[in-house]
């Protein structure tokens, strides 16, 4: 059988999105006048650098300025300066214009981008500097000695189903690295494995998250402009469920339109894919998309604990930054330029521990120094209970917000530091919900196949793919606790969490019996299911590198 190769590297980076291509790029730069520069490798599942890439699409561009400051604005690849933005009330009928846009909310001097567009720019400035970016590379686990991280292991290759090697077996090679950066993005497998093991969240909040789904659109020149941009809340959110819907204009008649919703949800029928598509149904949306055409579909999940969610931020031979880490400011939902500055701040102590030669988390605590100094951690300190104060519903959370504004972040809670609950422990049981969601649309949910489109549909305009023949990448340890627990109790929420159609709940037509069946080609590597399963019975896993959605301008 094949043996493991070993690569050797000094840098190790887990994750080619605009965290690690950052680190990558200032890493590359400040190595730039020595004799001996160090080997950057960039590892990425995706099949191409940005096929995994999906974010909300309108970035502060400070950070990244100052990670090429030799770029001429003009050669930034942004689609537009934001031009004009408005915030909406919307109820089933009707949308009401915000006189204001509310505090943190602003994007004055803000870009509208098409982040897989930027992520491929900033992987070829890499490769330029000499980073080695490879994309098609699942990373499946994190190497240790004692606790100490000495790189990262590729997924083995040529399995069938049932994990036993085929003919074409290729085991995956031992990436040896004197520092391994994760930038997974959220809920890495690796960083939740290493958050685990060495214990880095116990002094944190739980994490947080939303997911966000979203569509690109084709529309008839002049419907709406590029740099036009609107953020809405209320309609078809529950008054208790935190989220909202955009509305972007890009270049080239295409325009983004999507939602965020919390996950801290307790309706187990919730389903965000779904939501998506009763919100295209408003008739001011609907306006704007009645005589476009789909032309692609994603869903990726957002951190939102905010700074009291973020896990130590280093151990020994390692460093977390963007996502992973959950660097993400809220309310505005932005996190490409937080991304941006802790890959270089982590790149800034990667060269000074490669300059002493010395990777021990004494040496990488530099990094959280660093951190501690930046713009982005008094960005994140200034709303540092945002997201939990909204964990009350959405009257007490504005009540919150405003408190915190006026006290600089603190509020009123005597500590000065609210707590968050895990996501998955918020279901209430079906039971007990009093308007579940699938009920309460079940009408809007006769898809068009014109402005709505069952999630199948959607999978195809992710363009996601798996090899079939490798064993399942979701694990589900405990199919009897979905069979005899979860389904009786909650009616099998990841039916309906799933943005993709990967898990299906079954009747047995003989005896009437329900159980759970996988589509795991469906999926599209949200990361909804690790978060959401009411008892974390669904583990997320690396599939082999290429497999997944192909995001195109998302
Ligand atoms: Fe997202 Fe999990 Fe569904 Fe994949 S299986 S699309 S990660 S919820």
């Amino acid at each position: 059988m094949p043996k493991s190769e070993i690569i050797e590297t000094d840098i190790l980076i887990v994750g080619g999105g605009v965290a690690g291509l950052a680190a990558a790029i200032h890493l590359a730069d400040l190595s730039a006048g020595l004799e001996k520069k160090p080997a950057i490798l960039v590892l990425e599942k995706g099949s191409a650098i940005g096929s995994h890439t999906l974010s909300g699409a309108v970035i502060d561009p400070s950070t990244l300025k100052d990670l090429l400051p030799g770029v001429d604005p003009k050669d930034l690849p942004f689609e537009s300066p934001v031009k004009k933005e408005g915030v909406y009330f919307l109820t089933s009928k009707f949308a009401l214009k915000a006189p204001f846009t509310p505090p943190f909310m602003g994007n004055h001097g803000n870009s509208v981008v098409s982040l897989g567009k930027m992520t491929r720019w900033m992987a070829e400035i890499a490769e330029k500097k000499g980073v080695q970016v490879y994309p098609g590379f699942s990373v499946s686990e994190m190497l240790y000695e004692n606790d100490r991280v000495t790189g990262a292991r590729t997924i083995d290759t040529g399995v069938d189903k049932h994990g036993k090697p085929m003919d074409n077996f290729q085991a995956g090679n031992e990436v040896r690295a004197k520092i391994t950066i994760l930038a997974e993005g959220p809920r890495g497998s690796l960083t939740k494995a290493l958050c685990r093991k060495l214990k880095l969240t116990e002094a944190s909040n739980p994490q947080v998250y939303s997911t966000g789904v979203k569509e690109l659109w084709d529309l008839p020149e002049g419907t709406f402009e590029a740099g036009r941009i609107m953020h809405t809340l209320g309609f078809p959110f529950a008054f208790n469920h935190f989220g909202g819907g955009f509305v972007y204009g890009l270049n080239g008649r295409q325009v983004v339109v999507g939602i965020a919703a919390g996950l801290d949800y307790k309706d187990p029928t919730f389903d965000s894919h779904a939501a998506l598509q009763v919100y295209k149904k408003h008739p001011m949306i609907a306006k704007i998309l009645e005589k476009g055409k789909l032309l692609r579909y994603g869903a990726k999940t957002i951190p939102e604990g905010g700074l009291y969610s973020l896990p130590q931020l280093y151990h020994d031979g390692v460093m977390i930054v963007g996502d992973s880490a959950g660097f993400l400011a809220m309310p505005s939902l932005k996190g490409v330029h937080l991304a941006i500055e802790s890959g270089m701040l982590a790149a800034k102590t990667a060269f000074e521990a490669l300059q002493k030669n010395d990777f021990s988390a004494k040496q990488l605590s530099g990094y959280d120094v660093l951190f501690k100094k930046s713009a982005g951690y008094k960005t994140l300190a200034r709303t540092r209970n945002f997201r939990a104060g909204f964990g009350y519903g959405m009257i007490l959370g504005a009540f919150h917000f405003a408190t915190q504004i006026l006290t600089g972040g603190r509020g009123i809670t005597p500590s000065g530091k609210m707590k968050t609950h895990e996501d998955a422990a918020c279901y209430k049981p079906l039971a007990s919900v009093k308007t579940l969601f699938c009920k309460k649309f079940a009408k809007e949910l006769a898809f068009d196949k014109k402005l709505t489109f069952d999630k199948v549909t959607d999978v195809y305009f992710s363009g996601s793919k798996h090899d079939e023949e490798q064993p399942c990448h979701l694990h589900v340890p405990d199919l009897e606790l979905c069979r005899n627990v979860c389904i009786p109790k909650y009616g099998g929420p990841c039916q309906h969490f799933c943005p993709a159609e990967v898990y299906e709940i079954v009747t047995d037509p003989k005896t009437g019996k329900k159980d759970l069946h996988l589509h795991p080609a469906n999926c599209v590597h949200c990361k909804t299911c690790d978060i959401k399963d009411p008892f974390g019975n669904i583990e997320w896993a690396v599939p082999y590198g290429g497999d997944g959605p192909e995001y195109e301008n998302l």
